[in-house]
């Protein structure tokens, strides 16, 4: 490889920078980025990712200058830390760390302390006077490379609990219990030296191989196995689920070591430089006195509050950093400040104080909640940091989605006792059934339960199961935990270090002030006070912020797609209004015949349906008329001054043809028929392949009075509604057209029927648009002669997608998930729109349907109207709105305007 394989830093300066995250990774980048600003971080250097590329191409091998270049950046580093790597008097020791492009909290390895053997023990013993470190840093490499390299990096799977990982650490519990030590930290040298001795000799034991004595040897099989952890199961999952590509690839640093674990005046923590629950200008955190790296993470202790702002009920009593090490905290607050300026965004960083002296080791972009990365993005437009552009770029929509959850009814919690109190560590409130393992919580979802998985504490291995959940809840843990900051980046509900709880996994109980609560049982989290309650407390939404308000105009003042609704009833297009719908771009009429109120009008509806003749049908379609008059009055009354796309009847209409013996008999009275002569004209309307069958436009050709009771009724509404002053567009959408000459068939009834309704009122016109949905190929394909009968085209972009993949939307249950997993799709094309190829069909339309009418209106109906990626697109390809559900509005909202900011080349 001719390209440059490894960039050092240290001593003030760096060969990387914070821009360089593809090639070095976010941690590599970052410290880079640190060393530059010269702020203290250990040296180190950065092995490439194009290297972990190479890694997995070339049968797990490296190029072959890259023993070269690490032994030169080793040197550098020796010089500047002052000690030799694998010399006997005066070891340096060194981590080596993984991280990719886009952070994977915990997903991948990291080994502590290498270079520790047996003749580098001795001089750092005589060198530092504390046997206690030396054998604790050499306790803890030895946990770390026999799980990381000897068994998951050489591929070896064992059974749950089988883990050499798992029996060290209750080699390490019995130890403590043995000798009556109450936590790590207070297991004496003596203690420590014993259990090294046992650990190694466990290790031969379960693995068949020797502890590795030698200093480059454990440094190689430690830069391979955090290589071999960019393919580690947790690494896989949590990929699949953020939609990381596979082809990103991990980067390798090794960067000395510093030691929070020498005793009373070192310590090690993390921080972030602004709240990342509330988004407060606070600066947050949590450390240990005498611990080292993952023992803040991993829940081992209840970690200390770093100042008085992190105070809570469960740390409380223990001494903030601010007062115990008043020098490193004023040295680590004045870097928060630095980094807040220079980064300007909040960060989450990574420190170790040895010896009273402050180094940093690692800074990255801090995961938040949605009300968090809300908060502060109009708190940094406020103070000037960032302007309206990046502001509107910092909450995803995923974000905004989480501010629009629910949370615990505040007036049902006012009543509830709490039965236990732990951490806010992710936002809203949840309620479900208990599970305790992330295997029963992925099992029970897929069954359609809602669960909240309850751990003593969770590890990297749950990250499907905390997916899964509806809310997490902990016993053990700190707002840094690893479940905390999983759960905060998904905006999932979360309470971690609910000391209160304790949580037995073989009964599959946990208890909380003398309440046994069992598997199954209901139980309801406020992840935003971080308040645990027994039972199913109601939920609501969450109230309109006014930030999120202000925050919405900056992205309205942004966008140029109009967002529209999908609303079938008044209530929905009313809702959708207050979320900022500016129109509905569908109303389905059918929708009044299912559900709550629709036993009358379905009734004659099933007596139009199998009605014998055009007369029968006629008289059928008049009783049914006040109906779907009324429905269409009162949504356009709600619209009033926007427009209001109503499509024309859509489903197959055997659909509605009752089965019960009990309805069969009460239509056919009706009818004056027999049971057997209604069974027999059901009958006739069976079909094979209803979705391609008599639907849609068809049903319009083929009963031309059907569209004309129905156009009838949005011509009255609208006479009438103008008559009383209102502004009312009504659009009339004709479905499932695949030829021009189905939609001329169709204008004329409408043109006829518009002309009687003008007649009756004593007006000249009524104001409409006549358009249609594309959503069969063939219009797309022929999509400029479909202009010529249409003012406007809507995207049904499901009957889209079904009919370019041939996949029926009903069925995919079958086949989908596997295709998923298989990677033959990258994303459920019914979810994401595809724009490869139903997208080729959807630009074609557009540009095709302008080009015979430049006004042409576009929009889309499908479900893809709400998601992101696919709103992108709809900007891209020139449509006028899109129209979604409308809990999706305002994240549609965001989605145009990020597409704008996108499209100038304004990245977040
Ligand atoms: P992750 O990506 O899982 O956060 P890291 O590489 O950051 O893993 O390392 C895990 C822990 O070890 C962190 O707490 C980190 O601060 C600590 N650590 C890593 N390298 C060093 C080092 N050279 N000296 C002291 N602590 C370190
Ligand atoms: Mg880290
Ligand atoms: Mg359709």
């Amino acid at each position: 490889m001719a390209e440059k394989l490894v960039y050092f830093f240290g001593g003030g300066k760096a060969e990387g920078t914070g821009k360089m995250k593809e090639l070095l990774g976010g941690k590599g980048a970052n410290l880079a980025e640190m060393a530059n600003l010269d702020i203290p971080v250990p040296a180190g250097f950065t092995i490439t990712t194009a290297v972990c590329t190479y890694y997995y191409e070339k049968g797990r091998t490296f190029p072959s200058t890259l023993e070269k270049d690490v032994q030169t950046a080793l040197e550098g580093m020796e010089s500047v830390m002052g000690a030799k790597f694998g010399d006997s008097p005066n070891p340096l020791l060194v981590s080596v760390r993984s991280g990719s492009r886009s952070s994977m909290p915990g997903m991948m390895e990291t080994v502590l302390n290498v270079g520790l053997c047996s003749s580098t023990i001795p001089g750092l013993i005589a060198q530092t006077g504390n046997s206690r470190f030396v054998f604790d840093s050499y306790r803890r490499l030895i946990m770390m490379y026999s799980d990381v390299v000897m068994e998951k990096a050489a591929g070896i799977e064992v059974a749950e609990g089988k883990e050499i990982r798992q029996q060290l650490d209750r080699m390490l519990g019995e130890m403590k219990k043995a000798r009556g030590r109450a936590s790590d930290a207070d297991l004496t040298a003596d203690d420590l030296q014993e259990l090294v001795a046992a650990f190694k000799a466990k290790v031969k034991e379960v693995l068949g191989k020797d502890f590795p004595d030698d200093p480059r040897e454990q440094l190689w099989g430690g830069i391979g196995a955090v290589f071999a952890s960019w393919n580690g199961k947790r690494a896989l999952s949590y990929r699949r689920i953020e939609g990381i590509p596979d082809e990103w690839g991990t980067a390798v640093t090794v960067q000395a070591m510093v030691f929070g674990n020498k005793g009373d005046t070192s310590a090690t923590g993390v921080a972030f430089t602004r709240n990342p629950a509330t988004g407060e200008n606070k600066f947050y955190g949590e450390w240990l006195p005498n611990a080292q790296g993952e023992d803040v993470v991993a829940g081992i202790r209840t970690p200390n509050p770093l100042n008085e702002d992190t105070q809570n009920e469960q740390n409380r009593h223990l001494p903030s950093l601010q007062k115990a090490m008043p020098e490193a905290y004023i040295q680590l607050d004045g870097i928060r400040t630095a980094l807040g300026r220079h980064y300007k965004d909040m960060m989450d960083i990574e420190f170790t104080v040895q010896d009273g002296r402050l180094w940093m080791l690692q800074c990255r972009v801090g995961k938040r909640t949605g009300t968090a990365a809300l908060n502060m993005a109009m708190d940094m437009l406020a103070e000037g940091l960032i302007p309206k552009e990046e502001a509107v770029l910092r909450v995803s929509p995923a974000q905004l989605d989480e501010l629009l959850h629910p949370i615990v009814d505040p007036n049902a919690e006012k009543n509830a006792r709490p039965i236990a109190r732990g951490l806010p560590a992710g936002p809203g409130g949840a309620c479900g059934q208990i599970v305790f393992t992330a295997g029963d919580a992925v099992e029970w979802t897929k069954r359609g339960k809602k669960v909240i998985l309850v751990r003593e504490e969770t590890n990297p291995e749950d990250v499907e199961g905390m997916r899964a959940a509806a809310g997490i809840l902990t016993a053990r843990g700190g707002m840094t935990s690893h479940a905390a900051l999983v759960a905060r980046g998904w905006g999932k509900c979360c309470i971690v270090g609910a000391g209160g709880l304790e949580v037995d996994l073989h009964r599959k109980t946990v208890t909380a002030e003398g309440n046994v609560l069992r598997e199954g049982d209901a139980i309801t989290l406020n992840g935003t006070r971080g308040h645990v309650y027994s039972g199913s407390l109601p939920m609501m939404d969450a109230t309109q912020n006014p930030r999120f308000v202000e925050f919405m105009a900056l992205a309205d003042s942004i966008r140029r797609l109009r967002v529209r609704t999908n609303a079938d009833t008044p209530e929905d297009a009313a809702k959708a209004r207050a979320f900022g719908a500016e129109g509905i771009g569908l109303f389905r009429t059918e929708h009044m015949f299912y559900g709550k109120g629709s036993e009358a009008p379905l009734f004659l509806l099933r007596k139009m349906i199998v009605s014998k003749d055009e007369p029968e049908r006629r008289a059928a379609l008049l009783e049914l008329y006040p109906f779907v008059k009324k429905d269409i009055k009162d949504t356009l009354s709600v619209m009033d001054g926007l427009p209001v796309t109503i499509r024309l009847l859509d489903p197959p209409l055997h659909e509605f043809v009752p089965s019960g013996q009990e309805e069969r008999e009460k239509l056919a009275k009706a009818l004056g028929i027999t049971v057997e002569q209604l069974a027999l004209r059901a009958d006739d309307l069976h079909e094979s392949n209803p979705m391609m069958g008599h639907r849609g436009v068809r049903l319009g050709v083929t009963f031309p009075e059907i569209t004309e009771m129905q156009v009838r009724a949005v011509f009255e509404s609208a006479a009438e509604l103008t008559a009383l002053g209102k502004k009312v567009f009504p659009e009339i959408m004709v479905p499932v057209v695949g030829m021009a000459s189905e939609l001329v068939n169709q204008r004329v009834l409408v043109e006829k029927v518009h002309g009687e309704v003008c007649a009756k009122h004593g007006v000249r016109r009524i104001e409409h648009l006549f358009g249609t949905m594309i959503e069969v190929p063939r219009a797309a394909l022929t999509a400029d002669l479909i202009a010529g009968a249409a003012e406007f085209f809507s995207f049904g972009t499901n009957d889209l997608t079904q009919m370019t993949f041939g996949f029926s939307r009903d069925d995919t249950g079958t086949f989908v998930p596997e295709y998923l997993e298989k990677k033959l799709l990258p994303r459920d094309p019914f979810q994401v729109l595809d724009q490869e190829g139903v997208g080729q069909l959807v630009r074609m339309a557009v540009e095709r349907g302008r080009s015979a009418r430049p006004k042409l209106k576009v929009g889309i109906c499908g479900e893809h109207g709400g998601e992101p990626s696919s709103v992108e697109f709809c900007h891209r390809v020139g449509m006028d709105y899109v129209s979604c559900s409308p809990y999706r509005v305002p994240i549609a909202r965001l989605a145009a305007a990020q597409a704008v900011l996108r499209e100038k080349g304004i990245r977040d």
